[in-house]
């Protein structure tokens, strides 16, 4: 499903902000659209069509940049949780 079939199904709003996105070429502009993959590598690597929303490319990469540093901070918790573990 490419960006123009999206944008005609769901809008020209970014998927996670609501905001109108730009669809002017070229892309790669932080208001550009993207396409996001609703179930990602997380989830098995299933990319179907009807998982596919638009989004900004500075909404997508941000998303992408806290989930990777709440992953990190939880593998710190995790970590900070075995290193205590059997004290007293
Ligand atoms: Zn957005």
């Amino acid at each position: 499903m490419s960006v123009k079939a999206l944008r005609s199904t769901f809008g020209p709003n970014c998927h996670w902000c609501g905001l109108p996105m730009d669809f002017d070429e070229p892309h790669g502009r932080p208001e550009s659209a993207t396409i996001e993959h609703l179930l990602d590598a997380t989830m098995g690597g299933m990319r179907q069509p009807k998982h596919r929303r638009l989004a900004h490319a500075v909404c997508n990469h941000t998303r992408n940049q806290l989930r990777l540093k709440a992953e990190r901070e939880f593998e710190e918790w995790l970590a900070t949780r075995r290193a205590s573990a059997g004290k007293p």
